[in-house]
């Protein structure tokens, strides 16, 4: 049998996890704590209620986010969620600050195949630092035509974001159906260059996103 991996490509979420700049921080409430005493005949529970941007920590973005027509992240086909993925390691040593069509060569025919990508550049080592969200790799307007070309119905990557204003990027990607993971983490792990990708957004009726658990399942060779 062979041995099999299941590595975590998400960040933690506590009330010190970063929101992208402009969105409300998160919120984690203590509703109810074992540590309370207990009203006579009663049982404390641990109960939280947590309150966050979808957009915070690893997260789906779902075509309804740029394009008020587009699909909302509760219609998006569970099959551009789980499946065979292809894995770009443009991180040696850095990566450069725009992924253009050129990157992406050689990865065609795997794309075509399995038509989820993720992006790996190394910058999930900056998560904590403020400048985590300024000047973090860029998919360029090209490479994304390009990825759509080859029939991507999913593309991550290991930053804030998958560009910046004017979003070019999110609108070739998104107004095609395609879904984006951002901030993914410890995609150096993975090791191979196809691997079964998990991130199951929740169903959140008629929104523009959902966090993810983003998990690889890595089979050894
Ligand atoms: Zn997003």
């Amino acid at each position: 049998m062979k041995a099999r991996t299941i590595l975590d490509l998400s960040h933690g979420l506590d009330g010190r996890t970063p929101p992208f700049p402009g969105d409300p921080p998160i919120e984690i409430t203590v509703v109810d704590s074992t540590a309370r005493a207990a009203p006579p005949g009663q049982r404390s529970l641990n109960v939280s209620r947590i309150a966050l941007s979808i957009h915070l920590g690893t997260h789906m973005d779902a075509p309804f986010h740029f394009y008020g027509d587009g699909l909302t992240i509760d219609r998006v086909p569970l099959e551009q969620c789980l499946g065979p993925a292809v894995l770009i390691d443009l991180a040696r040593p850095t990566c450069d600050p725009e992924i253009q069509e050129r990157h992406l060569e050689g990865h065609e025919r795997r794309i075509r195949e399995a038509g989820k990508v993720i992006l790996r550049t190394g910058w999930d080592r900056r998560w904590g630092d403020p400048a985590y969200f300024r000047e973090h790799p860029v998919i360029t307007c090209q490479a994304a035509r390009r990825l759509i070309e080859w029939g991507a119905h999913l593309v991550g990557v290991d930053t804030p974001s998958v560009d910046r204003p004017p979003y070019e990027a999110h609108l070739e990607l998104l107004g095609h159906g395609a879904v984006i993971l951002e901030n993914l983490t410890g995609l150096d792990r993975i090791g191979s260059e196809v691997f079964q990708l998990a991130a199951l957004p929740l169903r959140i009726l008629g929104r523009d996103g959902s966090p993810v658990r983003a998990i690889a399942v890595v089979d050894a060779e």
